[in-house]
């Protein structure tokens, strides 16, 4: 059967969520932790509805139900039940702190704080928004879990939202808690997340790829079925115990691979899964040996996540076979507890060590794992609050971050694509990167900037005499999180120099005035010196102490104004700036690249209405006294102008012009779309001479107007079709005035 295997939605009761609680919570202590926190939720919460009609306190057990799915220990749960207390209620955290003790107190807390944010301020960049939620879930990794079921529960009561809370919701949902969800490996919730975000950010695909899916159903479910059959008489005459099952791709994954790999629906669906679910390492590639033996693999299509695990701790091994029938399956071979970290992530991997530990040491353990989660709160307090950057910083080094190497140890450290032993280094620790001097990959000793590979084992060199950083590494690095290191290391440098500058500078001057029998006091006042810096053209005193200091002003220069006190006429200072600032403007070549047969000594230009760039077919008009305008052919403007039209035609010689091109485009409103834009532009190597984007006043439309450079048609054509492809982009168009 093509099993769907879904956290059960169905509205669970306190009774029922006590049964499943009991399942595996058996301290009499613990169960009255938990009955006391449902009372208390219930007491306070009494009175209270949901926009769905139904009493307040059945959402507090869902979530704690939710939790329970996960297999949370007892104090979860209770934060879980009291999560909205404080917020809703007449309650404090003294309270909760006095009734359930401090750690469900702080639990509750940190829940309350993240679920503020969102409300505090509706304009407020929603960037500096989730970055906040990062922060405050990364103290504690037993919030997120909470914080990410009551956002399931709230995901699967949206219905009952206005439509627009529904699209911020949804799309807050998939940009943030889906990522986490994903990055702590728990796929149950987020695949549920992102599906029911699917559903309400697009829901005519969403409905569209359900409906496709439905129709192939039952021939799928027959197809897996007779291999699951075939594959069982495998295993069973080899005596090896098992567990196998059909898998089903969840929407927003069939949707996005659609996307992202340019592929149709049937491309993506003809691919069956099996998942095989065993006792034992050995058993795993035990099966893997004997399935290989009697179906053909495709090549490069075996993957050993048993042997190098991804970073959310997912491990099982990943085939590609053709069946008899000529099917291709992707079969997964894993043990029971693999299972359970792949579908529940930190969660399953909390509870398989929670038998021997008090939760206090797994909370260690987990934040070991959760180490990137604490590079964010560190990073956060360097780039200050510029939110934008900080968001970029995390996509960048956390949900890009596709090299995974190792360290002697074997422990899977995650990196962005190219980066480099440096990055390795200052991701084990800041001084260690500061002090590298060398790196042995795989035991063999590479150079700095060689790009990591997956799977590398990586040894850093240290030495104590090391002077520091290189400038040059800032050109290596591909990590925000070792560039912001490494800058961080040169600003204190400079700083540190430039006071002993100031300070040598100081005394120099001191030391020549005294010198000369000058009172120190009188002439040292630091109104006499700013005068002074003012005449040398200094922006402050102190630039002129450490232009002393570095010798770039002369003492004796000096010391004569300050005793002669001379005034002299200023600088004017705008004139200045602009002396210093004026800049080199790259000309733009006068050719228009145009040929007009018989004619050269006639001025040509390009006609700004519809920007024709080379590759497009064009037409010449013979404007009164200005030359020869050159419009596209299907420009508008000159469709009834016909007596005025000559031939041109795009001279070939003519190369690396550049051409400017209005583009229109329109999409659904969404965060960072500019800056994908942008990106997008820069990675076709367009220039990008303005952009504005407006948001249409449904709030749901962003129209984007940019001015770009291109060389010719056929670099614009690439350029649109790539703007195309970015999320939630709509249409992309040449504008014509
Ligand atoms: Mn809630």
């Amino acid at each position: 059967m093509w099993v769907m295997e879904m956290v059960s939605k169905k509205v669970v009761t306190f009774d029922e969520l006590m049964q499943e609680v009991s399942t595996y919570i058996k301290k009499e202590e613990n169960l009255n932790l938990i009955k006391e926190a449902y009372a208390y939720a219930e007491k306070n919460h009494e009175g209270q509805f949901r926009k769905s009609g139904e009493p307040y306190i059945i959402h507090a057990i869902q979530v704690a139900h939710i939790l329970t799915m996960l297999k949370t220990g007892p104090k979860t749960i209770a934060a879980g039940l009291l999560h909205d207390v404080v917020e809703d209620c007449d309650v404090t955290f003294e309270d909760v702190s006095t009734l359930f003790g401090e750690e469900v107190a702080s639990l509750v807390e940190s829940v309350t704080k993240i679920g503020a944010l969102k409300f505090k301020d509706e304009k407020e960049y929603l960037a500096s928004n989730h970055r906040k939620i990062f922060i405050a879930m990364a103290k504690d990794v037993r919030v997120i879990l909470i914080k990410l079921s009551d956002r399931l529960h709230n995901m699967r009561t949206l219905q009952y939202m206005s439509a627009e809370k529904q699209k911020k919701i949804a799309s807050e949902t998939l940009e943030v808690y889906a990522p986490i969800a994903h990055r702590l490996g728990i796929s149950d919730i987020k695949n549920e997340l992102e599906d029911l975000s699917f559903q309400y950010l697009e829901k005519d695909k969403y409905y569209e790829i359900a409906r496709l899916v439905e129709v192939r159903k039952a021939e799928r479910d027959a197809q897996v079925q007779h291999m699951i059959q075939d594959i069982s008489a495998l295993l069973t005459s080899h005596y090896i115990s098992y567990r196998m099952f059909g898998r089903s791709k969840h929407l927003y994954s069939i949707y996005k691979k659609m996307k992202t790999k340019n592929k149709r629906f049937e491309e993506i669906l003809d691919l069956l899964a099996i998942r095989i679910v065993t006792n034992s390492d050995t058993a795993c590639y035990e099966i893997l040996g004997y399935i290989h033996a009697k179906y053909r693999p495709i090549p490069g299509r075996f993957k050993d996540y048993i042997a190098m695990p991804k970073v959310n701790m997912y491990q099982s091994l990943h085939t590609t076979i053709v069946a008899e029938d000529g099917n291709i399956f992707e079969v997964q071979i894993r043990t029971e507890a693999m299972d359970a970290v792949a579908e529940q992530g930190i969660a399953a991997h909390w509870r398989y060590k929670e038998s021997t530990n008090g939760e206090k040491i797994q909370q260690k353990e987990i934040e070991e794992q959760l180490h990137w989660f604490k590079d964010f709160s560190v990073m956060s307090d360097e780039v200050n609050d510029d939110a934008m950057e900080y968001m970029n910083l995390l996509q960048k080094d956390i949900f890009e971050a596709n090299v995974y190497v190792m360290t002697p140890k074997g422990k899977v450290i995650a990196l962005p694509n190219g980066a480099t032993p440096i990055d390795f280094a200052y991701r084990i620790h800041t001084e260690i990167g500061h002090h590298t001097v060398g790196a042995t990959i795989n035991g063999v000793l590479m150079p700095l900037n060689t790009k990591l590979k997956t799977g590398d084992v990586v040894n850093i060199r240290t030495s104590n005499q090391s002077p520091g950083p290189s400038e040059d590494w800032l050109k290596v690095v591909k990590s925000a999180h070792a560039r912001n290191k490494i800058r961080s290391f040169f600003q204190k440098q400079e700083t540190e120099r430039k006071a002993s500058d100031v300070k040598k500078g100081e005394e120099l001057l001191e030391e020549e005035l005294k010198r000369r029998s000058l009172d120190v006091t009188v002439y040292m006042d630091q109104k006499r010196l700013e005068q002074v810096a003012k005449e040398l053209s200094f922006t402050s005193h102190t630039d002129l102490l450490y232009a002393l200091g570095v010798k770039q002003v002369s003492l004796i220069s000096v010391i004569e104004r300050l005793v002669k006190h001379k005034t002299t006429i200023p600088l004017d200072n705008d004139e200045l700036v602009k002396m210093y600032n004026r800049v080199e403007r790259r000309k733009k070549p006068s050719k228009t690249g145009i040929v007009v047969e018989g004619i050269d000594s006639m001025k040509i230009s390009l006609a700004v209405c519809c920007s024709p760039v080379p590759g497009d077919e064009i037409v010449g008009y013979i404007s009164k006294g200005n030359g020869v305008k050159v419009h596209r052919k299907d420009c508008p403007n000159i469709a009834h102008e016909h007596h005025r039209l000559i031939e041109v035609s795009w001279d070939e010689e003519i190369q690396q012009k550049t051409y400017e091109v209005k583009l229109v485009i329109n999409s659904t409103d969404r965060n960072f779309l500019l800056s994908d834009i942008v990106t997008v532009v820069s990675q076709c190597k367009a220039g990008l001479q303005h952009v504005e984007s407006t948001v249409e006043s449904d709030k749901l439309t962003t129209v984007t107007k940019m001015t770009v450079i291109v060389e010719n048609a056929e670099h614009l054509q690439s350029l649109i079709a790539n703007l195309r492809k970015i999320n939630s982009v709509r249409t992309v168009e040449r504008v014509i005035q």
